[in-house]
């Protein structure tokens, strides 16, 4: 293998080759996951109207305290019937019209009501429980930059600024092929040799979730013809991740064959564990990620370099991955030429995060790794890292 490259720099490299994708405007209900591609600005002022925070009474603040007439009712969504005057009371219900001339909101709770009069213990003081014109954006201002990923609330914040439609990235088409004689489908009965595919639902579940327009490839044998057209197929995609086949076995046809199909390799071999073999090639504008193929060598790499690749795609401001600190529940042997990446359960504790390794750190564990949330990096180096030590992690969750 040639030298291997430290962390650091591999995925610098990786950021390097990514060209972003196009935009394309879509329905905001289709948006959740995009990220913008154009700053969206607030077709209205939000609030569109001084409005009231609470169910209860417009008036003036200088009236308080005092017994006022009640002289309209102001449910939502309807306009007040007309300002009010000195000395005049109006029900009003939250999200209501506040009207001219009032400047203040006393809630119902702070009231007693008598027939067709509203008594105010207390004084209020001027904008009490009155939600400002524009308070929260103002018609034209950005809702949501370009680069902020699009999740619940930022949705609902086009939503509410008015506007039905956003422009993002186009989704990257990702192809997922999983290379391997010895796989079976899960269902079907294992024959000798042979184990359960896990990789292809891996990448799909961790990809879709960055954006991914995914194509799942029938796995390829390690044969050269089934390698050749199910990879020619999925050079077509904007980034196509393989799992298996990549180390320097008699079987590994994954490089050879990429690179007879035009694949510039820009590195093979990275200074970290477990994931050490991956790939990571170009062809035009596709991004090539072969992913060694035990699966938690496959989630290594998919979370260190591809979800960062999507991400980037998108024009995200921040594709990470990004990291959390913690401190470790138990002391733990550092490799001393690979970043390591330890599977860990996160706790909450009295003072802060802590991060428990779970037993069965090997690569092929992936139901071992299945009871983790977390990714605990354990820089490469002499010695070990205390019980204790504050650590730098990914989460999973
Ligand atoms: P490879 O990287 O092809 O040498 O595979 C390394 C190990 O991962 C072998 O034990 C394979 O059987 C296993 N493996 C490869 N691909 C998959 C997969 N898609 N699902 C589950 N295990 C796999
Ligand atoms: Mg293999």
């Amino acid at each position: 293998m040639a030298e291997l490259l430290s962390l650091a720099e591999a995925q610098a490299r990786v950021l390097e080759r990514v060209t972003p994708l196009p935009a394309e405007t879509v329905p905001i209900a289709e948006a959740a996951g995009r990220v913008v591609a154009e700053d969206a600005r607030a077709a209205v002022d939000l609030p569109p109207f001084p409005s009231s925070a609470m169910d209860g009474f417009a008036l003036r603040a200088g009236d308080t305290p005092g017994r006022l007439p009640v002289v309209a009712r102001i449910a939502a969504g309807v306009p007040a019937p007309r300002p009010l005057d000195a000395g005049e009371a109006m029900a009003i219900a939250t999200g209501g019209v506040v009207p001219d001339g009032a400047d203040a909101v006393v809630p119902i709770e702070y009231v007693v009501e008598h027939d067709n009069e509203v008594e105010i213990p207390e004084a209020a003081a001027q904008a009490d429980n009155i939600r400002p014109r524009g308070g929260d954006v103002r018609a034209g201002e950005v809702v949501m930059a370009a680069g902020a990923r699009l999740g619940p609330a930022q949705i609902a914040a086009l939503a509410a600024s008015g506007l039905d439609r956003v422009v993002t990235a186009r989704r990257p088409r990702v192809a997922v092929l999983s290379t391997g004689t010895e796989l079976r489908r899960p269902g079907e009965p294992l024959g000798p040799g042979e184990v359960y595919e896990a990789n292809g639902v891996l990448l799909a579940t961790a990809l879709a979730s960055a954006g991914a327009d995914l194509e799942v490839l029938p796995t390829a044998p390690d044969d050269e013809l089934s390698h050749r057209a199910a990879l020619e197929r999925a050079l077509e995609a904007d980034v196509l991740v393989t799992s298996g086949g990549v180390s320097v076995g008699q079987h590994d046809l994954v490089r050879r064959i990429l690179g007879e199909l035009g694949v510039e390799e820009v590195f093979w071999g990275v200074a970290v564990k477990p994931g050490k073999p991956l790939a990571f090639g170009v062809r035009g504008a596709t991004l090539v990620f072969g992913l060694p193929g035990n699966p938690v060598s496959s989630l290594v790499g998919c979370e260190l370099f591809v979800r960062p690749a999507l991400l980037a795609l998108q024009g995200a401001s921040t594709p990470g991955p990004v990291f959390a600190e913690g401190r470790l529940a138990a002391g733990v042997r550092r490799n001393a030429h690979r970043d390591e990446f330890l599977r860990a359960r996160t706790r909450a504790s009295d003072d802060g995060l802590v991060l428990e390794p779970v037993t069965g750190q090997e690569s092929h564990m992936i139901v071992r790794a299945a009871t983790a949330d977390a990714l605990v990096l354990a820089p490469r180096g002499e010695g070990e890292l205390a019980a204790g030590e504050t650590v730098r992690y990914l989460s999973l969750a």
